[in-house]
């Protein structure tokens, strides 16, 4: 088969497998075509006053100090005389746009949203915003226009201060905080001289959004222990005091105003967020003003977490929820209607109002979920054959349950399981006894009713949203297994001298025929039920992947007869190390400390094979740089207690080490060393020296408040920008290209690393170095005829050896080698996989100002480089072992593709949300694997084979 048919073909398999899981996994929960529905009776408030403080730990709100002094007097003050409070509990992503998503719009933004940015309105949604008359909002341009953006006419609006504002380097953050105080008071000064703004202010369904950045800013910069965090959240507490006393005047204290303080996700001890900690996960919630609850005394209140106690509130009741519980809060505050996509249960606890109010809100809350239910209902129904439709049945109400509903509210003697069914006329049923309930003013038990209604809809809505999971799962994993098939009989095909075949023409026509009858009728079935079009491509695409397979029927004949006469223990033997192996592999994802079981039976290898009695010293240097790599995994994620001494010492060893090789070239004398191959390592050695002075420096002049120094900044940057280019300099034999590359890519990673990291891209290449060798060793072991000298062995000759040999076993050893390596590069210094592991103290170097682009981007070239320096030194190990890497990159293939049918069922989207996000984060790794190795293998192919002559020709010696 022609090598880019494979190519092109591989790369549109992977692709839609990728794909298939926002599909199967994680489509957008929003339906539309509701209509609105709003409680009947007066709102208690007019207008409500939303703060949210940006990155603010529930915890830290809470606590008091050491002196036993409160962080926020004056909310401290709310929650013990004016208010009600408790903590809100958000999703994972815990980042600022879908919590505010959930507090404002009341559901929790779906993983698509992340394909899309979290920058746009990735659907259409509705919000409090968008149902009041008015909304004013001050805050942070990152957040605000995209409620004024999805907001139907114009009436949400918007004051932003620019991006350039949010430096958190050196300024002080809490001025953003005090720009949206200061905004605030003189809107309301504008508003007694300008008359229509007056009038404006003063309708009813007003909102005030507040949106304050600066203690996030500062908890990134300064993490939520310091001084700067806590300062922060005093100065919030000391605006929102001047605020609420600022409205209380213009509105002449008419007790209409509503208060909300909350925050959109918390923050980790080490200043990041995005994952699901506690401390990012927990919110606090302080409501106060027009219809919300005073304070309720309790004696005893139990919560699992040992908060209460902590924080010295356990007289006051805590009232939690859910953060898209907020959005039907707020709503019922002013009487708005509740958002339309919300899937929040309004928190009763909160409101001070009369009973029938609060029965009438639940009713209406009720309604609102049940709306959305029946339009998932009925849009699945009509896209399925009838006689295939499975229609709801509720998993977590028990008979039992069904039986005492029945009994209590005394529904019907009708069959029990129509209720746990939700079929049209059991809403009918339960909705008007709800109504009943109402005007028999028995609201207690018309609460209770439509709270069971609540959860009914909300489970039989997530049933309806996973409906064609099963149904696609299985097509994309006969997918997934008949191309890694196809992949093996390819490899087996053409590159051993197992099979010599020949097709059959008659049978393959027949086949064709065969498969395309199968597409058809696969087609037929899917026109028929009115799938969207994506389904067509996930149910169509194993036809022809099987086809190619089966196809091949001689080549599995001849396969399946010689693994019959292989010895049965051999090959089971076999089978066991490579499932231990890709599984090995697959817990290193969840567990970075299996890499170090890894890595110690890496150490052990040249044990078994017997290896080490051909070269001791090749042995022992590998046994001793497999157990100290083993001990990176074992290291907490970087970032997390910055030393900077460490990164010295990285620099100084690998001054030692280019020294050491500089007197080497020089002392010799049978070789002639051309002068500029001196000047290139003397430069690159200096470079290294400039850059651990650099870090040290920056960090230094950062911790004395005195900014990045310019000269720094420049050092970095051209330090960065010749790192690529100064190995293609250097001479193309073996072991000089390769410490060039190491010492050009050295430079940089010491620029970004703030800690221990820093020394392992050294232990790192020191191992690969003795891979090289203990690869030829192997060759030698196996074969005596290939004796090939590693000192001599240029990189630019790989072009000339035109006879590859044939695979053996020990390749796909080879292979797994590889991956093995790719993945310690991976998860040898952290979690990269997960949000956390960002640490904007480690671009420090390069820029302060927050540029998500720019940070990124060195983010993801410090991770690269690990990778560049195992895939170079992959490279030089085909040049030894003459490998094609055609037939390599097939093996690679076929171990990632196991590896990623594996996170295919362990994708989730269900349980803690860190698990989903990691899960997802898992099979996009392992899927775009393969297409990374491509291109890295291309990199280092580059990098060690082209030269650029800077001082004119000279005469290549080996040509
Ligand atoms: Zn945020
Ligand atoms: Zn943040």
């Amino acid at each position: 088969m022609n090598m880019l048919i494979f190519i092109i073909a591989g790369l549109l398999v992977h692709c839609v497998f990728l794909a298939s899981i926002f599909d199967i996994y994680f489509t957008s929960p929003l339906v539309h075509g509701m209509t609105p529905q709003r409680t009947p009776l007066p709102p208690p408030a007019k207008r409500l006053v939303l703060f949210v403080a940006d990155g603010l730990r529930a915890d830290t709100l809470y606590e008091l100090d050491d002196n036993g002094t409160p962080q926020a007097p004056y909310l401290r003050n709310i929650i013990e005389y004016k208010g009600s409070w408790g903590v809100s509990h958000t999703h994972v992503p815990t980042e600022s746009r879908p919590g505010h998503v959930a507090l404002i719009a009341g559901f929790y933004e779906d993983v698509s949203a992340v394909a899309k940015g979290w920058k746009e309105n990735p659907v259409e949604f509705d919000s409090v915003f968008n149902e009041s008359k008015y909304t004013w909002s001050w805050g942070s341009p990152d957040i605000l226009p995209m409620f004024a953006k999805g907001a139907s006419g114009d009436h949400v609006y918007t004051y932003c201060y620019t991006a350039e504002k949010e430096d958190f380097g050196a300024q002080d953050a809490t001025k953003l905080d005090t720009w949206v105080f200061d905004h605030v008071k003189n809107f309301f000064q504008a508003a007694r001289s300008n008359q229509t703004l007056f009038s404006k202010v003063n309708e009813e369904k007003v909102v005030l959004f507040l949106h304050l950045l600066g203690i996030d800013t500062n908890g990134h910069a300064h993490r939520p222990n310091s001084r700067e965090y806590k300062d922060n959240i005093r100065k919030v507490d000391e605006g929102i005091n001047d605020i609420v006393s600022m409205l209380e005047d213009f509105y002449g204290n008419d007790g209409k105003t509503a208060f909300i303080l909350t925050s959109d996700h918390g923050m980790t001890d080490w200043g990041s967020h995005g994952a699901g900690h506690p401390s990012e996960t927990l919110t606090p919630l302080i409501a106060w003003g027009a219809g919300v609850n005073y304070p309720q005394k309790v004696t005893f209140q139990f919560f699992e977490d040992e908060f209460l106690k902590e924080w010295k509130l356990e007289k006051w009741k805590r009232l939690d929820v859910n953060q898209a519980d907020i959005a039907p809060l707020m709503a019922s505050l002013i009487g708005v209607p509740f958002p339309l996509n919300s899937v929040g249960i309004l928190p009763l606890d909160y409101l001070n109002n009369s009973a029938h109010f609060k029965a009438e809100s639940m009713f209406t809350n009720a309604v609102q979920i049940l709306e959305q239910f029946k339009i998932k209902m009925t849009q699945k129904k009509e896209t399925t054959l009838s006689f295939l439709f499975t229609p709801f049945h509720s998993q977590m109400l028990r008979r039992t349950d069904v039986t005492t509903l029945y009994c209590h509210h005394n529904l019907s003697s009708l069959c029990m399981h129509r209720l746990r069914l939700l079929s049209d006329t059991e809403q009918i049923n339960i909705l008007r006894k709800a109504r009943s309930y109402i005007h028999q003013e028995k609201y207690h038990e018309a609460v209770s009713l439509c709270k069971t209604l609540i959860s009914l809809a909300l489970e039989g809505l997530s049933y309806y949203h996973t409906y064609d999971r099963l149904f696609l799962g299985i097509s994309v994993v006969m997918g997934f297994v008949g191309w890694t098939s196809y992949v093996i009989l390819l490899i087996v095909k053409t590159h051993t001298s197992l099979t010599r075949s020949t097709h059959d023409k008659a049978s393959t026509v027949l086949l064709l025929y065969g498969f395309a009858a199968i597409g058809v009728l696969i087609a037929f079935f899917l026109l028929i039920q009115t799938c969207p079009w994506t389904y067509y491509i996930y149910c169509l695409l194993p036809v022809p992947v099987w086809y190619a397979v089966v196809k091949e029927f001689r080549v599995i004949q001849d396969l399946a007869s010689l693994l019959l006469v292989f010895p049965l223990g051999q090959s089971i033997g076999f089978l066991v190390a490579g499932a231990l192996g890709i599984e090995i592999l697959v817990f290193s994802f969840f567990y970075r400390s299996t890499l170090t079981v890894g890595l110690i039976a890496f150490a052990g290898w040249p044990l078994i094979t017997r290896l080490w009695a051909q070269a001791k010293v090749t042995t022992l240097c590998w046994t001793l740089l497999c157990l100290l790599l083993a001990m990176f995994p074992l290291m907490p994620v970087v970032g997390r207690e910055p030393n900077i001494s460490l990164v010295t010492v990285a620099g100084l060893v690998i001054l030692l080490i280019s020294s050491f090789f500089l007197a080497c070239l020089c002392k010799s004398k049978n070789k002639y060393v051309p002068k500029k191959d001196l000047t290139i390592l003397l430069f690159q050695m200096l470079s290294i020296a400039l850059s651990t002075y650099v870090v040290n420096s920056t960090h230094s002049s950062l911790h004395h408040k005195q900014g990045l120094p310019v000269i720094n900044q420049i050092i970095s940057w051209t330090t960065l920008a010749s790192s690529l280019f100064v190995p293609l300099l250097s001479p193309t034999f073996f072991f000089q290209r390769l410490l060039s590359i190491l010492l050009s890519l050295m430079s940089p990673y010491l620029l970004l690393s703030t800690g221990y990291e820093a020394l392992f891209p050294l232990v790192l290449s020191g191992l690969m170095f003795s891979w090289i060798y203990m690869e030829k060793e192997a060759l030698q072991h196996y074969d005596d005829s290939l004796k090939p000298k590693l000192a001599v062995l240029n990189f630019s000759y790989t072009t000339d050896i035109t006879q590859f040999r044939q695979l053996h076993l020990d390749d796909i050893r080879r292979s797994f080698f590889f991956v093995f390596f790719i993945v310690t590069a991976f998860f040898g210094t952290g979690n990269i996989a997960s949000v956390n592991s960002f640490d904007p103290a480690s671009i420090y170097c390069f820029l302060t100002v927050f540029n998500p682009f720019i940070m990124g981007s060195l983010l993801v070239w410090k991770i690269v480089i690990p990778f560049v320096l195992v895939s170079c030194a992959f490279e030089a190990v085909q040049v030894t072992t003459q490998l094609s890497s055609k037939s390599l990159f097939l093996i690679v293939l076929v171990i990632s593709d196991l590896m990623a049918l594996h996170f295919f069922f362990l994708v989730k989207d269900y349980g803690s949300w860190l698990d989903i996000g990691t899960s997802i984060s898992h099979y996009v790794l392992v899927m775009v694997f393969t297409i990374f190795i491509m291109l890295l293998s291309g990199l280092a192919q580059l990098l060690t084979t082209k030269r650029i002559e800077l001082w004119g020709r000279t005469k290549r010696h080996s040509m």
